[in-house]
């Protein structure tokens, strides 16, 4: 049986801002959702999609699942919708979709009372296809809208980002995400997690909760790729079980120097060097907080010290691989050694 497409708790804002701009014919030619990765920004514009075709209006922000129009789209089968995304083996959206896109757009609606064209990130694109969107914004063809993400704004260019309507999307609270995450868990038959792995997985994704549902699924083994509750959801099998390497990488920095140099190693290896000084960081800054909090936290203060300064060392290191992700890894390793014995008990 298919699955209707759920709202996620914390677009609800949006979800509602976009009935209101719809109901009051005030809807821009395109909207575009920036956050964050892991965010579920293309079930988010999926869902919107799914929520302007709906023939009920009674909850403008909600499909009602029933309407030919909803049960096209559950089906996957609705005609007035594309999406553009990396394929499966591209990371990028060339100029063979946007032919696609053109027919698209030339074409009229079937069911619907608009045609809907979802991309998803906007980066992805390449600079041909690009241009050939940006012509398309700035002589929007009639009745179509244009509903579209991005996680990495400043790499947008400057004519199309004028040309969009920005919704800023934040991560949900923990608990929030815990009350989202177990029903999704429990509708594909997956155990329950435990509080440990839900926390552990969440502060790895910093937040995004889809990629931490892709954190747990890694950690249970489960073998689910692809779930029918989450449009668009597809997991990647290779995906490394983070949460036990960041449970087990807890108790190694606790240990004795010694043990880190080849704990390390075998953690780059696993993890890659970017997850490494995520791990590096999470762990300072919660060592940090906790210390912060301890009642002879003025005794301390050495202590409290060294620990800050390996955390700015990390943060800036982690801004350097951002621009520059070629970095040589051997330098890398030894910064992350340097750091870890300096910060040693
Ligand atoms: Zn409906």
């Amino acid at each position: 049986m298919t699955q209707a497409i759920q709202a996620l708790p914390w677009m609800t804002d949006i979800n509602q801002q976009v009935a209101v701009l719809w109901a009051q014919q005030k809807m821009p030619h395109a909207i575009c959702l920036h956050g964050q990765p892991g965010l579920g920004q293309r079930h988010q514009l999926a869902y919107m999609t799914s929520m302007l075709f709906c023939e009920n209006k009674s909850d403008p922000a909600k499909p009602c699942g029933e309407c030919r129009q909803c049960i096209l789209f559950n089906n996957k089968e609705h005609p007035d919708m594309l999406i553009l995304a990396p394929g499966d083996k591209s990371t990028s959206i060339g100029i063979d979709q946007i032919r696609q896109l053109t027919d698209f757009v030339m074409g009229t609606a079937y069911f619907a009372p608009m045609r809907i064209v979802i991309v998803d990130p906007l980066e992805a694109m390449t600079v041909a296809a690009s241009n050939a969107l940006l012509k398309m914004l700035e002589e929007p063809p009639p009745n179509v809208y244009f509903l579209v993400s991005t996680t990495k704004l400043s790499q947008l260019m400057p004519t199309i980002r004028s040309r969009l309507q920005f919704f800023s999307v934040l991560p949900p609270e923990f608990g929030a995400f815990c009350l989202w995450v177990q029903a999704v868990l429990e509708s594909l038959e997956e155990p329950k997690c435990d509080h440990e792995v839900l926390y552990n997985a969440f502060l790895l994704a910093q937040k995004g909760p889809f990629l931490a549902l892709e954190y747990i699924l890694a950690h249970t083994k489960s073998q689910h790729e692809t779930t029918e509750l989450l449009f668009s959801f597809k997991r990647d099998p290779k995906q490394a079980d983070l949460v036990s390497e960041y449970l087990r990488f807890q108790e190694v920095i606790k240990g004795p120097p010694a043990a880190a140099t080849m704990h390390l190693g075998v953690l780059i290896k696993t993890v890659g060097v970017q997850i490494a000084f995520l791990f590096f960081d999470l762990w300072l800054e919660d060592a940090l907080a906790s210390l912060k909090e301890q009642p002879d936290a003025a005794a301390q203060h050495t202590r409290i010290e060294v620990l800050w300064q390996a955390y700015s060392r990390i943060q800036q290191m982690r801004e350097d691989l951002v621009r520059s992700p070629q970095l040589n890894k051997v330098y890398l390793e030894r910064e992350l050694l340097d750091i870890w014995v300096a910060t040693a008990t």
